[in-house]
């Protein structure tokens, strides 16, 4: 269903202020790409298996904006990679857990992601990212 973490989603005021921190840390961006659906430029950096998802803002209502607004920058979601999105969306729904999403949408990289609302995992968004490279 689940097989592995995918990344960690950091919501940051300005993408370029953020990958100038990673380049600090010596980790580059792999890829850094506007995604209109979700409203947000996002970057992605590798630390060995794990990827660091660095989302900025495009619009001053957006997802990413107004969370920056209530908790400041930060961590923003964590997500898992499954091979099919559909099942594992079907499996949660069925055990009582929310989804933001009734059906999935495209992310980054055109991957199919779906979230689950934070009030059914502890406080955590949680993505679903059907991975097919
Ligand atoms: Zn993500």
């Amino acid at each position: 269903m689940i097989d592995r973490a995918h990344h960690v989603g950091i919501a940051v005021k300005r993408l370029d202020d953020g990958l100038a921190l990673y380049r600090t840390l010596g980790l580059e961006p792999e890829s850094v790409e506007d995604v209109p659906t979700e409203g947000v430029r996002a970057a992605f950096l590798r630390a060995g298996d794990v990827r660091v998802e660095l989302l900025e803002s495009l619009r001053s209502d957006g997802v990413i904006a107004r969370f920056i607004e209530r908790r400041g920058e930060g961590v923003h979601h964590l997500a898992f990679a499954t091979d099919d999105i559909r099942g594992a969306m079907g499996r949660l729904r069925a055990a009582g857990l929310e989804l933001v999403d009734s059906e999935p949408r495209r992310g980054a990289h055109d991957r199919l992601v779906a979230f689950v609302h934070p009030r059914s995992a502890h406080g955590v968004l949680l993505e679903l990212v059907q991975d097919t490279d």
